[in-house]
């Protein structure tokens, strides 16, 4: 099941160039509300070394 939140999406754009920072909040805040895809590899290791849940 990948079902896309347009609204959500519409609402919270990536930002153009995101920074480390940006991407993870922006792929935190999808993971909540949007499941059209999962949270990169390399997002889920920088999560976890900041000690946030994803
Ligand atoms: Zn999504």
């Amino acid at each position: 099941m990948n079902k896309i939140n347009k609204v959500w999406h519409l609402a919270n754009k990536m930002p153009k160039n995101p920074n480390l920072d940006e991407r993870i909040i922006w792929h935190l805040g999808h993971a909540k509300h949007c499941s059209c895809r999962p949270l990169a590899g390399k997002i889920v290791e920088e999560v976890k070394k900041r000690g946030l849940k994803v």
